[in-house]
């Protein structure tokens, strides 16, 4: 069987690197990129290259930022309440909701223990001191339904009660198992506004 030129070989092995492409998807992008003119490709190769240059995290919630401060934390919002996310991607499903007005805080992950994701692996440090330094009165904590993100809901409400502040979680209905981005805009609102408390 012959094989694909190995430049070409190289360019499927990365693609296969996406969440959900396999060996054929993957080889079907990158014989389609072929056809693709050549200043495509080498835009397409400049915005990888300066991804991480240009898009860097916010130092202050951990949102994704292309300037000194993330949109959100330099916008006009409620900086008494503080939803807690795992990925900065989530921030994007819930602004869609137009629900939410306040700030984030991205956690970085989710505890589990079994694969070594213990909690000096989320920002917990600097959630607590947003929480005393900014007058928070409120935390909702928006992580999916799962093991793991039952898990440090539970421990995130051990964490912060002392503080004084009031924890609530999205309402139970979210699709077990479901990130949040692939949540439909109507879910997701009706999980904010019946928000339990913790
Ligand atoms: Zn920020």
């Amino acid at each position: 069987m012959a094989k694909y030129p190995s430049h070409l070989s190289h360019l499927i092995a990365f693609l296969k690197k996406f969440p959900g492409v396999g060996a054929r998807t993957a080889e079907r992008f990158a014989f389609h990129m072929l056809e693709w003119p050549e200043d495509h490709l080498k835009h397409l190769a400049d915005l990888a290259a300066t991804l991480k240059e240009k898009v860097k995290h916010c130092d202050i919630c951990g949102c994704l930022k292309e300037k000194e401060q993330c949109a959100f934390c330099e916008g006009a919002r409620d900086r008494a309440a503080l939803c807690v996310i795992s990925s900065p991607k989530d921030a994007y499903a819930i602004e869609e909701t137009r629900f939410f007005h306040g700030l984030y805080h991205v956690l970085g992950g989710l505890l589990s223990p079994l694969d070594g994701r213990t909690p000096d692996h989320l920002s917990l440090q600097r959630l607590k001191d947003r929480i005393a330094s900014n007058q928070v009165t409120e935390v909702i904590v928006a992580l999916e339904s799962t093991i793991e993100g039952d898990a440090t809901a539970l421990y995130l409400k051990e964490q912060l009660s002392k503080l004084g502040v009031k924890i609530s979680r999205l309402a139970l209905g979210l699709p077990m198992g479901s990130p949040l981005e692939y949540i439909d805009g109507g879910t997701l609102s009706r999980a904010l506004s019946g928000r339990q408390l913790l």
